[in-house]
């Protein structure tokens, strides 16, 4: 069983996430095969502006913007590649039901990262349902 352990950007950006969605990506790391960063976490109002006037993000209400949401990318990953996030949302998906944390996956805008991956899919975004 691989030791991960997050660096102190991953750590960073997970400072202001609501704790269940933290205790998950914690989870989820002791069960990942693979390693993983949290590259976002909790959002300011200004750099949702700036995300959606650069095209990077659709929409105002991001639940990052009230630390309901994270980034992921899997160590060594392709951005190019959205398979490479499997492993790991996997690893989200099963530490949100061992702690009962509902969780929405970007892969597919749906509970189940295993679905048909969605037409505009965010593979590194997790969030926690409204
Ligand atoms: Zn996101």
């Amino acid at each position: 069983m691989p030791n991960f352990r997050f660096s102190q950007r991953s750590e960073g950006n997970l400072v202001g996430v609501n704790p269940a969605l933290v205790k998950v990506v914690r989870r989820a790391l002791e069960l990942s095969t693979v390693d993983f960063s949290v590259i976002e976490g909790k959002r300011t109002m200004e750099r949702q502006k700036q995300l959606v006037a650069a095209g990077a993000s659709k929409t105002m209400a991001s639940r990052h913007i009230t630390g309901h949401a994270v980034d992921l990318f899997p160590v060594g990953g392709d951005w190019n590649d959205y398979k490479c996030w499997l492993p790991v949302l996997d690893a989200m998906h099963q530490a949100g039901k061992e702690l009962g944390v509902p969780l929405r996956f970007g892969i597919t805008w749906t509970g189940n990262p295993r679905d048909v991956p969605a037409k505009f899919l965010d593979a590194p975004h997790v969030e926690m349902p409204a």
